[in-house]
């Protein structure tokens, strides 16, 4: 690529690697992209704030139960069993970021990564109580006073407001949240909510407060890895350094063509408002986290001097060279096709989930045994699951041999919701019927209630060998 993502050199003047990290005061930015943004925050932070409240058929309606190992997603019930529906949705997940990233850069980092979006609500508060950038800068030089005191502590205080509701929520997605806050309310949380609660309080006012854009430069793998799934056609916000160069400062009105100038007027608002503090005019760049505030305030610039919008862009490699931009291209096909694929796969695995497990396994101490009335026999214990919210009474039949039949101590199979029962079974067939000394025989396990929740397994039946 022309635009070499640039990474960590030495120290120039020192010739270390080593730079003490230097505090970045972003610019406020308005614009479309910065609207897309606040928009991106609100309704994915309502979303996390409110989905623990919402209730669903006497339950939260998601609720990661892990001491009962049972997670709720409104009507639907997931067990440790089910845990390939969660390696499903993983694989899902990271095919979507890559599809996306192909096509359309760090989309993910700018909009809606949890980094990007509390960090963008605690520049909010910190803007809210410490001024704008320049206030910002001033205060942090000024002196400790009474008035610096306070307002740092007002800020404060309103991050670990802020940050303390978020690691309350968290746990509320693990614990009953109404029980947790009439437990908070009373002064009566237990050991580990308490501890989990501030962890991810002070997580969230570390990250967002303090380590805000290291958390991407220095502790993201994703960071590291975006730029090898960028290729020439991936959307990327860049500078037209053709356009813009050379760059340098002029009066309004004034032909940058006559003064041999191009259309950068040097003002270093992109710099200013960039949230990682880098300067896109020095090529696309690993630091750069796609928030598009740079295309925002160069926007307005573009419009102060009556110059073309876009000299910073959304644009691809080959458009800024002048050639097309492919967006069907193989990769993207490839990462399309599979992701509709799973994701289809996995709606329809779920929608067609059967609430109710069975293993079977069989006795290993004796091959088979002989009853006094000459039958074979062979014995099994059956585990079976009600992974439904309900209790049932289940049918159960064997077959796959002829004359197959099923001996049970107990005439009656029920099981609570949610419980695992064990039922020992004996299975008996007369041996004319064996036509080898191994066969494969079909349990069925029907809820009497409910005929659609039925499930069929396969054992193995050992006999004596047919000479
Ligand atoms: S905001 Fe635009 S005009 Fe100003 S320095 Fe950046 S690229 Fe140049
Ligand atoms: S260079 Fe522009 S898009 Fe990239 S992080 Fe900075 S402001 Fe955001």
């Amino acid at each position: 690529m022309n635009q070499a993502v640039k990474s960590d050199t030495p120290n120039d003047e020192s010739n270390e690697y080593y730079a003490k990290h230097k505090k970045i005061y972003p610019r406020k930015v308005t614009g479309l992209f910065a609207r897309l943004r606040v928009l991106g925050v609100l309704a994915l932070l309502g979303l996390y704030y409110l989905i623990p409240w919402v209730q669903y058929d006497g339950h939260q309606a998601v609720l990661f139960d892990l001491p009962a190992r049972k997670f709720y997603i409104f009507g639907l019930v997931f067990w440790p069993q089910d845990f390939i529906y969660l390696a499903l949705l993983l694989i899902v997940a990271a095919l979507a970021l890559f599809f996306f990233t192909t096509l359309a850069g760090r989309l993910w980092c700018g909009y809606a990564c949890p980094q990007t979006v509390w960090t963008e609500v605690f520049l909010w508060i910190e803007e809210w109580i410490e001024g704008d950038r320049n206030r910002r800068i001033k205060l942090d030089k000024s002196p400790w006073t009474a008035h610096k005191i306070r307002i740092k502590a007002t800020k404060h205080l309103l991050w670990f407001l802020f940050a303390a509701w978020t690691g309350f929520t968290f746990v509320g997605y693990f614990t009953p949240i109404t029980t947790l806050w009439q437990e908070l309310t009373t002064f009566s949380l237990g050991p580990w909510e308490t501890f989990w609660i501030l962890f991810y309080s002070f997580a969230t006012w570390g990250n967002a407060g303090f380590l805000r854009e290291q958390v991407c430069i220095y502790m993201c793998p994703y960071a590291r890895f975006q730029s090898s799934m960028f290729d020439r056609d991936t959307l990327i916000i860049s500078y037209d350094e053709k356009r813009g160069e050379p760059r340098g400062t002029r009066r309004k009105g004034v032909n940058p063509r006559e003064v041999g100038l191009g259309d950068c007027v040097d003002c270093t608002l992109c710099v200013q408002v960039c949230p990682t503090g880098i300067d896109i005019r020095n090529g696309l760049q690993y630091q750069c986290i796609g928030c598009a505030a740079c295309i925002d305030v160069c926007d307005q610039v573009m419009d102060k001097m009556n110059y073309p919008e876009g000299l910073i862009r959304y644009t691809t490699e080959n458009a800024m060279e002048g050639k097309p931009t492919r967006i069907l291209r193989p990769r993207i096909v490839i990462y399309g096709l599979l992701l509709a694929f799973l994701t289809g796969l996995l709606f329809y695995s779920m929608a067609t989930r059967t609430p109710l497990r069975m293993d079977i396994i069989r006795d290993r101490n004796v091959l088979y045994q002989e009853t006094t009335e000459g039958l074979v026999e062979n014995t099994y214990i059956l585990k079976i699951i009600n992974m439904d919210e309900k209790p049932h009474a289940y049918h159960l039949s064997v077959d796959g041999i002829k004359g197959l039949q099923l001996v049970m101590r107990q005439p009656k199979i029920t099981a609570p919701s949610g419980k695992v029962i064990t039922i020992p079974v004996q299975v008996q067939v007369d041996p004319v019927n064996l036509k080898k000394p191994s066969n494969d025989i079909h349990f069925h396990l029907q809820a009497v209630d409910d005929p659609e929740l039925s499930i069929t397994e396969t054992g193995r039946f050992l006999g004596p060998v047919i000479h």
